[in-house]
């Protein structure tokens, strides 16, 4: 047997791997930083037989509660992702699985690759439509991009999205794949309404360093991005500043910031209702693109999610809430589940990549629904 997780968004320490019966496991921390619950590694072992693998400090992990009525994804082709059965008694998470080929991928969600990154950046600045741009460094030298979708003039309204400031949640990157695909379809109806009015400003991953780095939370020195949006430095968070820059340039008159959450089995947006700038407008607003949700996709609800913030009482360093108010604009934090839509189960697969880039392709037409009426 041998269990390895020294590639991309690799994360697992091997404690012991003698007997398939009984394989112990760890998950590393962020580098500089105590967040941790990302997994993603693999394993050869003896087809046919059970393999039963302990993460045996999984209890310790970020979101404990993330683990109840969770099922660990695994893959042979590293394309389709399936669920395996997997149990939790408060300090252990044990995943189960009989081999049915020689080596296998195990992974805490669908993972998004550096590779399919940059792929997709790419394949998006083949299109007429995109201006790709270069925002600047990260600590680890790699690139922080910016797709511009849309002729910018001061007339239109500029729709900013960002995504995976959590490096572990994959599943936001899967989202911007779809709604790219749907906003360079040249064909489709509501988006080139859209693009006559509106320039759409996307940032697939905030995160590339955690990404590659196997983390959850952090970037390349242990920084959570989302509560560095008061005063981003570039030293802790260069990812935040660059992003913040060039919004200070663009202006922003909507704003979706793209997550996934551990716990809760449901899709779900957070608004701004704690900043101090949130009024009626805003509400107005935000009541219409939920209700357009609603009204089109059975993976979204508005029963679960966050306490709503009491007015003045918003965390200012949070992107959603730190661009709210800094541009008086509709903001929202949207989070899709690392389990499953409970609305609307699926016991092979549960939430997947296909599920998130459809949900990303479905936004556009709540961000269409209150287009005309961003701006006061
Ligand atoms: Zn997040």
């Amino acid at each position: 047997m041998f269990i390895t997780a020294h590639f991309d968004s690799g994360n697992i320490d091997v404690i012991k791997a003698e007997e398939a019966s009984n394989i112990e496991l760890q998950i590393r921390r962020d580098n500089q930083s105590d967040f941790y619950q990302w997994f993603h590694f693999k394993l050869y072992g003896e087809v046919g037989v059970d393999h039963v693998m302990h993460i045996t400090n999984a209890g310790q992990s970020a979101y404990p509660d993330g683990w109840k009525e969770y099922s660990a994804l695994a893959s042979y082709d590293r394309e389709t992702w399936f669920r395996v059965p997997t149990r939790f008694d408060g300090k252990t998470l044990t995943i189960e699985h009989t081999l049915e080929q020689e080596s296998i991928y195990f992974a805490y969600f669908v993972p998004y690759s550096y590779e399919r990154h940059q792929d997709l950046i790419q394949w998006a600045q083949q299109s007429s439509l995109v201006e790709h741009v270069f925002l600047g460094p990260t600590l680890d030298g790699r690139d922080m991009n910016l797709l511009v979708i849309g002729e910018p003039d001061d007339t239109k309204q500029k729709i900013w999205v960002t995504a995976r400031q959590h490096p572990g949640e994959s599943m936001a990157e899967w989202f911007i794949e779809g709604m790219l695909a749907r906003l360079l379809d040249d064909e489709d109806g509501a988006v080139r309404k859209l693009l006559q009015h509106n320039v759409f400003y996307v940032v697939p991953n905030m995160n590339p360093d955690g990404s590659v780095r196997g983390h959850l939370r952090t970037n390349a020195v242990g920084t959570n991005l989302n509560r560095e949006w008061a005063e981003p430095s570039l030293e802790k968070s260069p990812e935040v500043y660059y992003v913040l820059e060039a919004m200070q340039e663009s202006g922003v008159d909507l704003y979706l910031d793209i997550h996934g959450d551990e716990n809760l089995p449901y899709n779900f947006l957070a608004g701004c209702e704690g900043v101090p700038c949130y009024n009626e407008r805003h509400d107005k607003l935000a009541q219409l693109f939920k209700q357009t949700l609603l009204a089109i996709t059975p993976e979204f609800q508005t029963e679960f999610g966050y306490d709503v913030d009491k007015p003045g009482d918003a965390n200012l360093t949070v992107a959603s809430n730190a661009v709210a108010e800094r541009f008086n604009c509709l903001a929202f934090t949207l989070e899709m589940p690392f389990k499953d839509n409970a609305n609307l189960p699926d016991e092979d697969f549960g939430w997947s990549a296909n599920r998130s880039a459809q949900l990303g392709a479905d936004v556009l037409s709540a961000v269409y629904a209150v287009a005309n009426n961003l701006r006061d």
